[in-house]
């Protein structure tokens, strides 16, 4: 008998298993709108075609090696990053009191982030919005914090719960770290205004809460690198300390090739030195460095003034293209006039749609309908084109009435 014979099968990660079982289903019209990944208009994954320009440079390249990065990755990576998400003229970068490290896309750099803060801050307590990416609360209850909520989405408006959110982060203790989404918050698609961001600020610093934001979609909700960052830059403008954690997964399509970074802006360069040390002993013994080809390929676009203006082109199309899915689908309910108020469809930013339909209508369409989703009614925007529009509004009128 096996020693591991009372090792119980675990349940499929929710979000992940959509497409588990989307794959099992031969129905040829089913749809899968569960995963959080960019489709073209005929339903293809879609690699970038400066991404692939810079590959073929990088791959003909002879004088490039596979030699180990070090523990804190590709230097270069690191510097442009930094420059991405806080802005080319930034104070602190030129302060030298920004500290960037190569991750494992935006997971990776969310839980050494946590790590970090587990062993070396003085608070453990982290709040998370609710909802949220159903991997936060996991990703920080295993780095060693104590995972509490904060409200933040109002099922009535289908929008922000902003007093809410006010008073949550209110009555957080002292110091408490608190995620936020840098923008295209997920799953619920709703961001604050910039009024409100300059409030959920004032409220941060002077309760000395400490900011952790999760940057999974720059340029991918507006479509501008720089508009999709304001709320961090805001943050690191008032001179604070904060944690960013960034992926490409989405804005440069490079989901498989783990591409991220964590930064963590202090009050000096020379405390920004020391915490990068720190960082270095969480990283060494998880996975002692991160891969060298997806933050070469970032590297050589964003170090490029014309790969890099190329790159915005692209990524200004897939913004586009979900902002087109959403009118689409928003005309599609309203012209076979389906009950209910479907604005926030339009309203919601980013790669996902929290529709408002609950797990029974999720199922009913699933079943009758072969359209497969997370059953909080999210939908991937990204994972609709205009051929399947008729379709999906036909199960959702269905679904509600
Ligand atoms: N944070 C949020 C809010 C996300 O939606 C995602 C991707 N689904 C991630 C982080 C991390 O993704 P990755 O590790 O692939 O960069």
């Amino acid at each position: 008998e096996s020693v591991f014979s009372h090792v119980a099968h675990a349940p499929e990660d929710p979000i992940l298993g959509v497409t588990v079982a989307y794959n099992k289903d031969p129905s040829p019209i089913k749809l899968n709108l569960g995963v959080g990944a960019y489709r073209t208009e005929e339903g293809r994954p879609l690699v970038l075609s400066i991404v692939r320009k810079a590959e073929q440079q990088i791959v003909n390249d002879m004088t490039r090696v596979k030699e180990y990065l070090p523990i804190t990755g590709l230097a270069e990576f690191n510097k442009l990053s930094a420059r991405l998400i806080f802005g080319a003229d930034s104070l602190a970068i030129r302060e030298n009191r920004v500290t960037t490290v190569q991750c494992l896309s935006g997971t990776g750099s969310l839980r050494v982030g946590a790590e970090f803060l587990a062993k070396h801050y003085h608070q453990r307590m982290i709040y998370i919005p609710h909802p949220t990416w159903g991997n936060h609360p996991k990703v920080f209850t295993l780095a060693g914090l104590n995972v509490k909520t904060y409200r933040y989405y109002d099922p009535t408006t289908r929008g922000l719960n902003f007093q809410g959110l006010l008073d949550d982060l209110g009555s957080a203790p002292s110091g408490a770290i608190v995620l936020l989404h840098a923008c295209a918050h997920n799953p619920t698609g709703v961001d604050p205004t910039l009024t409100q961001w300059e409030q959920i600020r004032q409220l941060i610093r002077s309760k000395g809460l400490m900011p952790f934001f999760d940057s999974a979609y720059q340029g991918f909700a507006s479509g501008s690198l720089d508009a999709d960052a304001e709320s961090v830059r805001m943050f690191v403008a008032d001179g604070g300390e904060l944690l960013v954690a960034q992926s490409y997964a989405k804005n440069m399509g490079l989901y498989g090739e783990r591409v991220g970074a964590l930064s963590v802006v202090c009050k000096t360069a020379e405390v920004a030195g020391r915490v990068e040390s720190q960082l270095k002993l969480v990283i060494r013994p998880m996975y002692s460095n991160p891969p060298i080809h997806g933050a070469s390929i970032v590297a050589f676009i964003l170090k490029d003034r014309s790969m890099y203006n190329e790159w915005t082109v692209e990524l200004k199309m897939m913004a586009d293209r979900i902002i087109s899915m959403r009118q689409q689908l928003y005309d599609a309910l309203r012209s076979r006039g389906t009950p209910g108020d479907w604005t926030h469809i339009i309203r919601q930013i980013g790669m996902f749609t929290f529709t408002g339909l609950n797990s029974k209508q999720v199922a009913f369409m699933t079943k009758e309908y072969h359209i497969y989703m997370t059953s909080d009614g999210r939908i991937s925007m990204a994972g609709l084109s205009s051929k399947r529009v008729p379709h999906l509004a036909d199960a959702i009128h269905a679904a509600v009435t």
